[in-house]
């Protein structure tokens, strides 16, 4: 059988995964699904469980109760033959700060199993920096690295095996806007070249630019987890901005679902049509065109909705 069979497509997947700390459960009762080629977008606020769950699905932290399958295997039972098929970055970047990054992966490459010829890690290292635009001639050690450049660094690390899944916990952080947009080009071309990626944030931005499903933690609670397209389909709403707004909606009538100032949103599945119509009336139509759910309100629905 191959792997793609036991694990069903799931590259993770958890059954009423729960992790209480005396009182509190940070996680709680969360069945998990990331599939095979899925940029997965883990949201919630502060709080909310994601590094818990991420962790448990690491083997760093034992469940309470409930079940984790990684690549199809049991965590944290299999972790020896799991952990060095994924890259994961979650407990923020440790490096040794008296050396090189450079220097910092080829211990990290010594230590591996899968050691390969001098120059093969030699190469390997060079190119794990180069992916996450660091310059493997600097020799500056990492103490003097800032904070956007020790999560490159991190990320590099996760890299070096080419691994089947990447698992980040909030990569993006403390990266300035160009580091963000390099990460996720890196992030999409790995993922481009086949790498299952399990990422948390709590910027819906990010996940919405980057991600193909999206889960969402409350009070550690999954209270959404959904195809990305599937949340931000269409409605049947069309969005209509015009200076004759108070005319369209006059024309219109009951179709009119709102107004807010030059923006109409109407009750239609045709904005071509519905364009054509308000011309033929002599209205001044600026943009037309479907509306979309914003996903910031998907998902403040879905945790009102969970409470
Ligand atoms: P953030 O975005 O702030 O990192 P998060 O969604 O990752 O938050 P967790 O760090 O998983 O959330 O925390 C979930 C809950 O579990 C919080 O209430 C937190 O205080 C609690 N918690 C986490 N780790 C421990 C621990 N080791 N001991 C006690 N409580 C903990």
């Amino acid at each position: 059988m191959t792997e793609n069979a036991i694990t069903n497509g799931h590259v993770v997947r958890t059954r009423g995964l729960t992790k209480r700390y005396g009182e509190v459960r940070a996680v709680d009762a969360v069945d998990l699904e990331v599939s095979e080629g899925d940029v997965y977008g883990f949201l919630g606020a502060n709080g909310s469980g994601k590094s818990t769950t991420l962790r448990m699905l690491l083997g760093l932290v034992l469940p309470t109760s409930g079940d984790a399958q990684v690549l199809g295997q049991p965590m944290p039972a299999a972790r020896r033959s799991v952990l060095p098929r994924i890259g994961a970055l979650v407990e923020g970047p440790g490096a040794y700060p008296h050396l090189s990054g450079r220097a910092n992966l080829a211990l990290l490459e010594a230590t591996g199993s899968d050691r390969g010829a001098r120059a093969e890690r030699k190469a390997r290292i060079v190119a794990a920096l180069e992916q996450v635009g660091l310059d493997p001639g600097d020799r500056r050690p990492t103490r003097a690295y800032s904070l956007g450049m020790r999560q490159r660094l991190g990320l590099a690390a996760a890299l070096m095996r080419q691994p089947r899944l990447l698992v980040l916990d909030e990569p993006t952080n403390g990266l300035d806007p160009q580091g963000i947009q390099a990460i996720r080009q890196l992030l999409l071309d790995l993922n481009q070249r086949g790498t299952t990626i399990l990422l948390s944030s709590h910027l819906l931005a990010e996940v919405e630019q980057m991600c193909t499903r999206v889960g969402v933690l409350d009070r550690g609670r999954l209270v959404l987890q959904e195809r990305l397209d599937v949340l931000l389909r269409p409605t049947g709403l069309v969005d209509v901005r015009t200076p004759d707004a108070f005319r369209c909606a006059s024309l219109l009538g009951d179709d009119v679902v709102r107004i807010e100032g030059e923006r109409l949103v109407i009750r239609s599945d045709d904005p071509a049509g519905l364009n054509a119509h308000l011309v033929d009336r002599g209205l001044r139509v600026v943009e037309v065109g479907f509306h979309r759910p914003d996903l910031e309100r998907v998902v403040l629905e879905a945790a009102a909705g969970a409470s």
